[in-house]
Formats: structure tokens, C-alpha cells, sequence
């Protein structure tokens, strides 16, 4: 439903900002549907770069006309895994409110956002690249990280979207082997010409053999992912070396079928991968302004035809990430 609202007041902390681009996201479509639960009414939009337009009294660091990122996570920054710089792992995040689901986000002119949940992207990188940071992005980098992939590794991207294709990029520059998996053959053309060494629909056998032949018969090092099923699942943990990692990445109600004596026997690491920290977006938004990184946004619609957007990726015709612009 697209309504006018009044733009909102900043509190002390607050800034208000004037949306440039807002990312669509699965987990729109997944709030829609009710899987992930959102604070109802509520402005979907997680994935937002703007200009500030008004401050609050107390929002230090920021100035108007500053141009930022959304940081949608909210750990509690004062928890012992908080204190640590573990924020992911904050014991009180599942709790706290996020943009665009348990408090209002970005498929809006205007957003009101803590100032201290935004990171200042740089002039080089674009606000639809910017934006697609916040969410996709953000996800591949911490998926990386959590599987500590390293220079020696293979890995299995498993979903050639755009949170894949961030991943593919990211696992390139840490100068592992990576193998995408994904059925669309379109996808897995861009995935290739982001740097995926091999790419394959999934095919258990095909996947097998090319996985042992990369690997001198060890098998994967770690499996990222994106897709979350029982095949993706099957396909993924049978292609993992000894101690190999299976990460399962974004959102899934999927009950996975899994055999303890396989796992024990090749000591497989199972773990959960949720968006990323805020120092992870800042590396992010840098390797940007590198050009390290690339942008995988393919589609741009207007803000009004957020429906049409909406459609177009549960449908599938979304080939990379899909962008509302919203103001120039
Ligand atoms: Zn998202
Ligand atoms: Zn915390």
C-alpha cells in the first residue's frame, strides 16, 4: 500500500535522511508472507543509502547532507559479546527492533534512523550500490567470515543471487577457489564474470566430480549456502572435506534432514550466518571505493512500482539485486 505520511521528527540520537536508493530484499517478500515477523503497519526497507536532511541535538559525528548507509542490524553495544566486538553475537539482538521490519525503514522519502546505526559511504560508490551494501552485501562479507575462508580454500556458493555474487567477489579477493552453484543461466553467466571459477547448476554428480577435481579428492572446504533446502542441504554437506564448514546464510523455516554419525565421522562445523557488523559494511563500502568491488544491482525500479519490484523477484526476473530509486 503506498500512502502519504508526514516525515518524521529526529529524537536527540536521530537523523533524519532523505532516501536516495532502498534495496529490495528477500526478506521483504519473507516479512510480507509472515515468516520473518514484523511490527505491523510497519515501511518495509533495509537496504538505504541517503543525504541527511535534520539532526537532533545530541546526533554527533553527522552533519546535514552527509551521505550514508544504513546499518540495519541493532546490537545492544553493551553486552559482554558486544563489549567484545562479538556483535553479531549481542545476547539481546533477537529482541531489539531492526529497520524494516520492527521499526519503519526505507520504501519512504524520508527515514528516521539512530545516528549511530549509519556508516558514511564514500562520494565513488554509487547510492543503489551503497544501499545493496546494507543487506546483501553485508551477508556475504559476514558468511565469509564466519566460514574464515582463506587463500588455500574452496568454496561452494551455493545461490547464484546478488547476495552470491557479493559472496563470489569477496571469496575471490580473499583468493579462494570458487565454485557457484545456482540453476538460472543467466546468473551464473554474471557470477562467472564477477570471478566464480567454475559454476554449475546443481547436479549432485556434476558437482561432485568438479568439487573432487579442484580439490585433489578432499572435498570443499566450505559450502555458503543461500538457498537453504533439502537439496541445497544434501548437495552441500556430502561435498564438504574433513572438518569442512556448511553455513547457512539469510532466512529459512526449511527442517533439514541431517545424519549425526556423517557428521561426527568428518567432524562437519555447522553455522548459522546472520547480516554482519557494522565494521563489516565499512570494509565493504572501502573495497567499494577501490573498485575492488563491483555492484550487482541489474534492476531499478521508481519507488511508486515497489509492488512491481516486489513481484519481479518472487517471480524470479531479478538477475542480480533489485534497487528502488527513490530521489536523485
Ligand atoms: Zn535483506
Ligand atoms: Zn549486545
Amino acid at each position: 500500500m503506498i500512502e502519504d505520511i508526514s516525515i518524521p521528527e529526529p529524537g536527540p540520537f536521530d537523523v533524519v535522511i532523505g532516501v536516495t536508493n532502498a534495496g529490495i530484499c528477500h526478506s521483504d517478500i519473507h516479512a510480507i508472507e509472515g515468516t520473518i515477523q514484523a511490527k505491523l503497519p510497519v515501511t518495509l526497507g533495509h537496504e538505504v543509502a541517503g543525504k541527511i536532511t535534520k539532526l537532533g541535538g545530541q546526533a554527533k559525528g553527522s552533519k546535514e547532507g552527509d551521505y550514508v548507509v544504513v546499518y540495519f542490524p541493532n546490537p545492544c553495544n553493551e553486552c559482554l559479546r558486544c563489549l567484545k566486538g562479538d556483535t553479531m553475537n549481542c545476547i539481546n539482538i533477537n529482541r531489539r527492533p531492526i529497520y524494516g521490519f520492527g521499526e519503519d525503514g526505507g520504501f519512504s522519502e524520508y527515514m528516521l534512523v539512530d545516528s549511530r546505526r549509519l556508516v558514511r559511504a564514500p562520494a565513488e560508490v554509487s547510492p543503489e550500490f551503497a544501499a545493496s551494501l546494507g543487506c546483501a552485501g553485508l551477508t556475504a562479507q559476514h558468511a565469509l567470515e564466519s566460514a574464515e575462508v582463506s587463500p588455500a580454500d574452496t568454496v561452494v556458493i551455493y545461490g547464484a543471487g546478488g547476495v552470491g555474487m557479493y559472496a563470489t567477489q569477496l571469496a575471490k579477493l580473499r583468493g579462494a577457489t570458487v565454485i557457484a552453484v545456482g540453476r538460472n543461466s543467466l546468473r551464473l553467466e554474471l557470477a562467472r564474470s564477477l570471478g566464480a571459477d567454475i559454476t554449475l547448476s546443481p547436479s549432485q554428480d556434476a558437482l561432485a566430480k568438479e568439487i573432487r577435481s579442484q580439490t585433489e579428492g578432499r572435498g570443499a572446504d566450505a559450502v555458503l549456502d543461500f538457498v537453504v533446502n533439502e537439496e541445497s542441504f544434501q548437495n552441500s554437506v556430502r561435498q564438504l572435506r574433513n572438518g569442512g564448514k556448511y553455513v547457512i546464510v539469510g532466512v529459512s523455516t526449511s527442517k533439514l534432514q541431517f545424519n549425526a554419525g556423517v557428521a561426527v565421522a568428518k567432524q562437519t562445523k555447522i553455522i548459522g550466518s546472520n547480516s554482519g557488523t557494522k565494521s563489516e559494511l565499512s570494509t565493504l563500502l572501502e573495497l567499494g571505493r577501490r573498485g575492488a568491488l563491483r555492484s550487482v544491482v541489474t534492476d531499478t525500479f521508481q519507488l511508486t512500482d515497489v509492488n512491481d519490484a516486489l513481484d519481479s523477484l518472487r517471480a524470479g526476473r531479478i538477475r542480480g539485486r533489485a534497487t528502488l530509486r527513490v530521489s536523485a
